[in-house]
């Protein structure tokens, strides 16, 4: 039989593949978690009817949203992941040798031991229980009430703004971020598509750029997501990712690269209207 999945990117537009097999098909507490294997992506991990990651295409994805932050910040020591139930995320962070303790406060379990059982390359971090690494299955949003100054760069891999997600996108949790923060710690958030979601990136940007002095978005082509064209937000108490030298990159990569560290803050004009930069 002849399998295709589709995913609704807007009420307009839909991404389809062809399926080889169905691995797994569940409901959480939370969202419909669902791991397809595909001929074009590989095996990938689908919530709430929303591609979330790819065997094939994850790099372009997991690299940017933890490489760019722990190399503009020199000794991130201590390191917080909200979201990122896939575990790519902080498969990247712990290759960072300055790294003491990673936690990652992820709200779905389900997410997590279905990645560790069909996607493992993406989840090596969390299935041999890195030392570093202290998951915590709760919601990000009440975590970051209670953190005060306590890490040096905090990453949000989250899934979009409806949902468990939703939280996230607001101007109370980027106040939370700041005060969990140390005096010069930064964050990053996956910020969608500035083609498809050009309200939310002028909000949010308004939102972060009012809280922290350095507010920067940068981008990653990934081609599973809407558009291909992906963006990341920066808010930094101190650290200029185009202002720094930016080091050696310590360990092998396949999208990040030195150059691109810089280069990757360059925006197209219709990116820079929306974000109020020149
Ligand atoms: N790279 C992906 C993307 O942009 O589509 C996101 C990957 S990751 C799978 C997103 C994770 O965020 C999901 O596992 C989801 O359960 C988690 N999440 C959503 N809301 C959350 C919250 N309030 N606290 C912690 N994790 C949350």
């Amino acid at each position: 039989m002849d399998l295709w999945f589709t995913e609704f990117q807007t009420k307009n537009l839909g991404m389809k593949v062809r399926v080889k097999e169905t691995l797994y098909m569940g409901k959480s507490q939370f969202q419909d978690v669902a791991v397809i294997d595909t001929e074009q992506f590989g095996r990938m991990l689908v919530l709430d009817g929303v591609f979330q990651t790819s065997i094939k295409d994850e790099f372009t994805y997991h690299e940017m949203i933890a490489h760019v932050p722990m190399l503009t910040h020199p000794n991130p020591k201590r390191v917080l992941v909200i979201g990122g139930g896939d575990g790519g995320t902080i498969r990247e962070v712990v290759k960072h040798a300055a790294l003491e303790k990673a936690e990652m406060v992820e709200i779905d379990g389900v997410v997590v031991e279905v990645s560790k059982q069909f996607l493992p390359e993406i989840s090596e971090a969390l299935l041999n229980n890195h030392p570093k690494v202290e998951l915590k299955i709760c919601d990000g949003i009440q975590h970051m009430k209670d953190a005060d100054g306590i890490y040096d760069v905090i990453i949000v891999d989250c899934s979009d703004p409806i949902g468990p997600g939703e939280g996230l996108f607001t101007g109370a949790f980027y106040k939370d971020v700041y005060k969990a923060l140390k005096p010069d710690g930064l964050f990053v958030q996956q910020t969608e598509s500035p083609f498809f979601h050009q309200e939310l990136i002028r909000y949010l940007h308004k939102e972060i750029s009012a809280l922290f002095p350095v507010t920067r978005m940068y981008l990653s082509n990934v081609p599973l997501y809407p558009g291909g064209m992906h963006s990341f937000t920066m808010g930094s108490k101190k650290y200029d990712p185009l202002a720094i030298e930016v080091p050696e990159t310590p360990f092998a990569t396949r999208y990040y690269n030195k150059d691109l560290h810089k280069t990757c803050f360059s925006l197209p004009g219709f990116v820079k209207d929306l974000t109020g930069s020149k």
